[in-house]
């Protein structure tokens, strides 16, 4: 009786554990997502910008603004004693942007470049765990530039957001990109850039 009883059980325990190990993978991902989500990407630009060795240092207007540099110097007095030439000495053209794709092509991440527009109808579009605060898009890439060559806007094609394990070879890469952007990074918050340029020898 009690044998007949384990063996009717036991289906409904294999699925059991089944569901436990899918939920246990799906949270194994959401975890993934929230230390290498879009969002964390840009904040790990402000130290790639400065950090790696072969990191330009931009500071283009651009890279100012969204903070991966601080404001360049102004002008000093003119020879003379003229006071004029006070603006800040920004970066004429992004150096930031064009390096950036193409050290995320050396961790093997496929760079696609697309513009939110009228041309993608709206199952294209689909919100993930990957990018919070805004969308993926159903590319078949690893990330997306949505905005020129200063790299402002971006999201993360198929081949990331498509993962189905944290394990997966492709995540790999992503995160391997962040440990290369963060490698002599100090100060983990937003304010570094500049606390950095200052403390820095
Ligand atoms: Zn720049």
């Amino acid at each position: 009786m009690v044998s007949l009883l384990a063996l009717a059980s036991k289906p409904l325990y294999d699925r059991e554990m089944l569901e436990l190990r899918s939920e246990n993978e799906s949270l194994k991902l959401k975890l993934f997502w929230k230390d290498y989500n879009v969002h964390k990407l840009h904040k790990a630009m402000q130290s790639g910008n400065s950090f790696p060795a072969d990191a330009p240092y931009c500071q283009c207007q651009t890279c100012v603004h969204f903070k991966r540099s601080v404001r360049p110097r102004k002008k000093g007095p003119l020879h003379g004693g003229a006071s004029g030439g006070s603006a800040p000495l920004y970066d004429a053209v992004c150096k930031f942007g064009p390096w950036f794709a193409s050290a995320a092509r050396r961790f093997g991440l496929t760079v696609k470049k697309a513009s939110w527009g009228m041309h993608y109808d709206s199952t294209q579009l689909m919100e993930h765990d990957s990018n919070p605060e805004l969308e993926v898009l159903d590319l078949d890439c690893h990330l997306v530039n949505t905005d020129g060559h200063e790299w402002t806007h971006f999201t993360y094609g198929r081949r990331l957001w498509g993962a189905t394990t944290a394990d997966s070879p492709e995540l790999k890469k992503l995160s391997e990109f962040f440990r290369y952007l963060q490698r002599y990074c100090l100060v983990g918050d937003e304010e570094f850039v500049g606390r950095k340029r200052r403390g820095w020898p």
